[in-house]
């Protein structure tokens, strides 16, 4: 029987909609090969929201969202909304979203593919092989504890003031979505923490061993957040899956990306609670300095619409498919500007997606 999907696209500013409508094309071929249909529907957020509504973020968007099963977005922002105040800028819409579906979860996938190796700054020896997931808690944490702010101390010296706070179900539901991560890649789950320093982090720990017990086949290990920097840049292969808080997961989901050196390659995914559409969007932002020249690197869309099949609708197979035509074309020697390297074929964004569309067959 055939699965039906409604998919809300945000394409937003700059690079935005040239890359969306590749992946648009790519979903829309493989579609009938896995008896999938896809209602599209777009709405606006960002730079372009604000230039046809006057808000980054129109409620009739996150109306749209929230009937949807998922939400493929893509950038937003550019220099000519940069001057605007902070309610009214692209990325407040961003937040917004964020807030509005309860996205607590942040998925970044962090994979060196062996065509692009020398891409890294780190040695082939190092990098060749590295497949991690860093799950990252998003709606909590340092970043919104109170209090916080700038006061006044008993001396009168000015003291800034930020707390990082995490109840049990916040820690429950974020190192779940780990255990479950997890399950569906290489069974590792390490937890990131600094429960030698922080109490906070104590409970974090003490709840993800707690859990342990309901995933027997997931090995759980704990790093501490020093030492996990450092391992990411020394042995980055000994990784699966990363569980951890927001600040730490912040530093660290970028530590990790920059190990694959191409940011026009790195997808994420954003989840909420189960069965509410959770937002798929590339690392990277709308790259206003390459926007409307056919130069956008389009495969981290793609890849982050490989996401959403595999994490929000459950189609692992359809995933698959996308994940190996972006190899398949690596492989054939296609390269946007951004990856590109001696000896091979430069494309535009339009030129690569004939090329996945071809390598989808
Ligand atoms: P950026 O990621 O847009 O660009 C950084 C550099 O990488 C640029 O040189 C750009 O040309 C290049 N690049 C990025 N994506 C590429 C792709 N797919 N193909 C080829 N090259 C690519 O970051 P920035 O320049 O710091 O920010 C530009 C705008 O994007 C700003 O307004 C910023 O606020 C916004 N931004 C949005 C998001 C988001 O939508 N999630 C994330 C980061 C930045």
């Amino acid at each position: 029987m055939t699965q039906q999907y409604r998919i809300t696209l945000l394409p937003g500013d700059g690079i935005g909609p040239e890359i969306m409508a590749v992946t648009v094309e790519v979903l829309q071929a493989i579609a009938p090969r896995f008896d999938l249909q896809f209602e599209f529907t777009e709405a606006l957020i960002g730079g372009s929201a604000i230039d046809q509504t006057g808000k980054p973020l129109p409620e009739e968007t996150l109306t749209t969202c929230r009937a949807s099963d998922a939400v493929l977005l893509a950038a937003i922002g550019g220099y000519k909304w940069d001057k605007l105040p902070r309610h009214q800028r692209p990325e407040t819409g961003l937040l917004g979203l964020r807030s509005g579906l309860e996205l607590f979860a942040n998925l970044r996938p962090a994979t060196i593919l062996p065509q692009l190796v020398e891409a890294s700054t780190l040695k082939r020896e190092v990098v060749e092989g590295v497949d991690i997931m860093v799950v990252r808690e998003l709606t909590g944490g340092i970043y919104f504890g109170q209090p916080k702010g700038l006061f006044s101390s008993e001396t009168g010296e000015q003291r800034g003031v930020n707390t990082m706070a995490y109840t049990r179900s916040e820690i429950d539901r974020i190192v779940k979505v780990g255990f479950e991560t997890a399950k569906k890649r290489r069974g590792q789950l390490c937890s990131v923490d600094k429960a030698n320093v922080l109490d906070v982090s104590q409970l974090w720990r003490d709840r993800a061993i707690a859990l342990a017990t309901d995933y027997p086949e997931v090995t759980l290990s704990h790093l501490y957040v020093d030492n996990a920097a450092m391992q990411l840049v020394r042995a980055p292969k000994q990784f699966d899956t990363i569980v951890t808080g927001n600040l730490f997961g912040d530093i660290l989901s970028d530590a990790a990306a920059m190990l694959t050196g191409s940011i026009g390659m790195l997808p994420s995914a954003s989840l909420g609670e189960p069965g509410k559409p959770g937002v798929f969007e590339p690392v990277h932002g709308s790259a206003p300095d390459i926007a409307g020249q056919d130069k956008a690197n389009p495969m981290a869309q793609v890849l982050s619409a490989a996401m959403m099949l595999r994490y929000a609708l459950d189609q692992p197979a359809a995933a698959t498919a996308l994940e190996t035509a972006v190899t398949t074309v690596l492989d054939q020697g296609y390269r946007t500007g951004d990856i590109w390297s001696d000896g091979m074929t430069a494309v535009g964004c339009k030129g690569m997606g004939e090329a996945l569309l071809k390598a989808l067959g």
